[in-house]
């Protein structure tokens, strides 16, 4: 059966809040486009930690001006998903969402095609916004597989009772080892620094640092994780190896792009270990003409210079470009 190809002004691939935020720029300038979303609506939000908070005030997630109102200062995961969810069905933006890009490939004629789970695309331009999400940093250690081991974090009832061992001591990390430990969880912090991150919200920070001090989560400093097996781990510490028994491994160690994904396309990275993807900063367009990226995927390894607050104005820097163009 041959597939039928449509065509739009421009694809939009992925669906966060910086994938919308182009779609709304498209539609105000009359342009076709269409998202393509391999999950749910903004997926990577949606899989946050239940109870996460925003470090941001909601009034700097907003898209196109859009109020989003939130009886808290920082806004909660639910709020968010409300006021994405709300923008893009009143806006009625052109959206498919369960459908992953496998491929985009430059044709001739200087249109891309998109390959998708579903279906085959053409456009002019294409934006890339597929965020940083979804490819966990692997420690690539021994017992990484194993059931009791999750890169993501979701829910603290699950380890009520259970001896769990959080890695990182970032704002994730820290949120999970104190909502655990509140929920009657016993928790050990392994950290490869010597104290808690610098960028763990101020609010929070001396919580964690006080709970450390006090006894009542443990932490490793100068530590590794080398080795986990079914009953413990095997950690380095700053004085020498111990064992220690545990139910669950949580590792929260950050996530990177799909770096393959933009290689394939012919987007070429920094070669350094930043792996910066090149675009043109004025306008967001790649090495590529007529591809461009959107949101977080810019920084390449450094997943914590863009967010939402400040790259939501990649969507009009972009939009400007392809009407120019047009
Ligand atoms: C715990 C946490 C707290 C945060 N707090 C804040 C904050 O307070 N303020 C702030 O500004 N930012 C914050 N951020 C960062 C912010 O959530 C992200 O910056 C934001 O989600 C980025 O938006 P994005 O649209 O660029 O990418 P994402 O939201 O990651 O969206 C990318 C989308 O692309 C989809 N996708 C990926 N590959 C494909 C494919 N091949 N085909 C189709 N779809 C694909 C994904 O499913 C995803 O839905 C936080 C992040 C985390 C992890």
């Amino acid at each position: 059966m041959q597939i039928q190809t449509k065509e739009f002004d421009i694809i939009i691939i992925g669906g966060g809040p910086i994938g919308i935020a182009c779609a709304l720029e498209a539609k105000k300038r009359e342009l076709s486009y269409v998202i393509l979303e391999k999950g749910c609506l903004v997926n990577s939000i949606y899989h946050y930690p239940t109870n996460m908070t925003f470090f941001s005030t909601s009034e700097k997630l907003e898209l196109d001006n859009i109020p989003f109102i939130s009886t808290n200062p920082k806004p909660h995961k639910a709020e968010a998903l409300e006021y994405y969810r709300r923008i893009t069905t009143s806006n009625e933006l052109n959206i498919h969402l369960f459908e992953k890009v496998s491929s985009v490939e430059t044709l001739d004629n200087k249109l891309h095609k998109v390959t998708t789970t579903k279906a085959e695309y053409t456009a002019k331009n294409v934006i890339v916004a597929t965020g940083f999400y979804d490819i966990p940093n692997y420690l690539s250690i021994e017992g990484e597989n194993l059931p009791k081991v999750s890169h993501y974090y979701n829910d603290p009832h699950y380890f009520a009772t259970q001896k769990t061992i959080v890695v990182g001591a970032s704002n994730s990390a820290v949120d999970a080892a104190l909502e655990i430990y509140r929920k009657g969880g016993d928790v050990t912090m392994i950290v490869r620094e010597d104290a808690i991150g610098e960028r763990v919200k101020y609010w929070v920070r001396p919580d964690i640092i006080n709970r450390i001090e006090e006894g009542s989560i443990r932490a490793y400093f100068s530590s590794e994780l080398k080795e986990i097996t079914e009953k413990d781990v095997l950690i380095n510490t700053a004085d020498g190896e111990i064992r220690q028994e545990n139910d669950f491994v949580i590792l929260l160690t950050g996530y990177r792009p799909n770096f393959d994904f933009l290689k394939s396309m012919g987007i070429s990275l920094s070669e350094d270990e930043k792996r910066i993807p090149t675009y043109n900063e004025n306008t967001m367009e790649t090495n590529i003409p007529g591809i461009y990226l959107a949101g977080v995927i810019c920084g390449g390894m450094e997943t914590h210079k863009w967010f939402i607050e400040n790259s939501r104005i990649h969507a009009k820097m972009i939009l400007d470009d392809i009407a120019k163009n047009k």
